[in-house]
């Protein structure tokens, strides 16, 4: 047996791989750090493009494990794996919720929280109850916080999420469909459910400054949300002439690491009153 975390016993078998450890002794850490809530939120703006107002914050991950930061990309499906998504997901939200009542106070204007929200848990038993206990408790306005789902979480189980998407937009929770265009959505399924806003996934920002023919197709991909009426967040703007191409596109709202990179909590008040956009 070798020791791992705080007081964890990893047991190591025989005829398990060095890669299949480090797995089992990853996933114990977590299972501790998610104990302790030592799962940590950044914050990054989602920007007016128009005004640099700054309309909202994504919620995102952060466990820094032995000096170093796991990638949510990581830690994420090990959570899941390990049947950690519930307990992560029901303090995250507690988290983001307590920071967004905060920020919320004495503002006018709407402040809205993205919390990216997996698959499993959306469709989950009480996840909704969770929910509208978090909106009474914290006093959250209409439309102050947004579940981010993707596409492949709404659609894999396409009535049970319906059914929730539903129930949350009652509550004024807003549901963002995350990840928009990477491929899962039929157009007919995207109709069927009652979203309130798409983010355009950052691989079609990736290259549109250089490549015209990616250009057009972000073009068409705007045009699309335009036509059914859907709200865009654009995602990864890095460079001022992907900024660009999207103003003239009309595209009215964007998050990358131009506008800004996730910052912790405390370095969020002062974003509060805006952001200068290049
Ligand atoms: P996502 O929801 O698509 O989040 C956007 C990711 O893009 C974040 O990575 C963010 O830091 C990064 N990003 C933002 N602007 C830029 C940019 O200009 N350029 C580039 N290259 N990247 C940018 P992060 O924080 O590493 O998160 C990765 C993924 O992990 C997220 O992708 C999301 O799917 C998942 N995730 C993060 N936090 C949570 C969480 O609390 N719950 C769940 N279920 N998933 C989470
Ligand atoms: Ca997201
Ligand atoms: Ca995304
Ligand atoms: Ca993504």
């Amino acid at each position: 047996a070798k020791r791992s975390g705080k007081d964890t016993i990893v047991s190591w078998s025989a005829g398990m791989s060095l890669a299949e450890l480090e797995d089992e002794e990853l996933r114990s850490a977590l299972r501790t750090a998610v104990e302790d809530r030592r799962v940590r939120l950044a914050f990054q703006p989602i920007v007016e493009l128009t005004t640099g107002r700054l309309s909202g914050l994504e919620a995102l991950a952060r466990w820094r494990h032995e000096g170093r930061d796991v990638p949510p990309d990581v830690f994420i499906p090990l959570a899941e794996r390990a049947g950690l998504m519930g307990a992560l997901t029901a303090d995250l939200l507690e988290a983001a919720c307590t920071r967004l009542a905060g920020w919320s106070a004495g503002r006018d204007e709407l402040l809205t929280v993205h919390v990216n929200v997996a698959p499993s848990q959306l469709v989950a038993p009480g996840f909704v109850t969770t929910v509208a206990d978090l909106v009474r408790r914290h006093g959250l306005r209409r439309g102050a916080l947004v579940l981010e789902i993707t596409e492949s979480g709404i659609f894999a189980d396409l009535d049970a999420a319906q059914t929730a998407v539903v129930e949350l937009r009652r509550l004024g929770v807003g549901v963002s469909l995350d990840d928009f265009g990477v491929g899962y959505s039929s157009l007919a399924q995207l109709n069927a459910m009652p979203l309130d806003s798409v983010k355009i996934d950052r691989s079609f920002l990736a290259r549109v400054d250089s490549d015209p023919r990616q250009a057009r197709f972000l073009h068409a991909v705007l045009r699309l949300a335009e036509e059914i009426g859907l709200p865009v967040v654009a995602e990864g703007v890095e460079r001022p002439a992907q900024l660009h191409l999207l103003r003239a596109l009309g595209c009215q709202h964007a998050q990358g690491y131009l506008l800004g990179r996730p910052v912790e909590a405390d370095a969020v008040p002062p974003l509060l009153d805006g952001i200068a956009v290049p």
